[in-house]
């Protein structure tokens, strides 16, 4: 994918100028290839994971097994990283960059639905909150029950089933 370009005989700016400079430092630095990115994100779900959750994930999870994913930019998705729990689980680590709150650890629990057609997610506020979560999935084995019309679980919200229009 690397392009070969011609450079012009004479650019539009001074050999000294600030923008001359500027392109030689954006040359030298470059922009995180895709492996990079992967790297980057299985640190930074690591990291986290070690900081807020170290008697539960920290515990429980081989740092290894961290699967990262480059940016998806036509989507605006930030680079994340999952990894497998077992039994079907997930947890899924990205940031949440904004520019008033700069970039906020947003960690998800993905489980099962009942129903086999999708995944509810649970954004983990905390150990606290994680190990309610834990103690409510073991009881049905880390599956979610489907029962949207009751005001329980209902997956399909995560995942509609209509064919999505662009
Ligand atoms: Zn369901």
């Amino acid at each position: 994918m690397t392009d070969t370009l011609t450079t012009p005989a004479a650019p539009p700016y001074e050999a000294d100028s600030p923008l001359a400079e500027l392109f030689d430092i954006a040359q030298a630095v470059g922009v995180p290839t895709d492996d990079e990115q992967r790297d980057n994100a299985e640190t930074a779900a690591a990291h986290h994971v070690w900081n807020q959750y170290a008697d539960t994930f920290g515990r429980a999870l081989n740092d290894d097994n961290w699967v990262g994913r480059p940016a998806l930019k036509p989507n605006g998705l930030e680079p994340s990283a999952i990894i497998p729990l077992g039994g079907g689980l997930w947890l899924h680590h990205t940031l949440d960059i904004s520019e008033r709150d700069g970039a906020r650890d947003v960690l998800t629990l993905l489980a099962p639905c009942n129903c086999g057609r999708g995944y509810l997610g649970y954004e983990l506020d905390g150990e606290d909150d994680l190990l309610q979560i834990l103690t409510d999935l073991r009881r049905t084995s880390g599956r979610v029950t489907h029962d949207g019309d009751s005001g329980g679980a209902y997956c399909d919200s995560l995942h509609p089933p209509q064919p999505t229009t662009r």
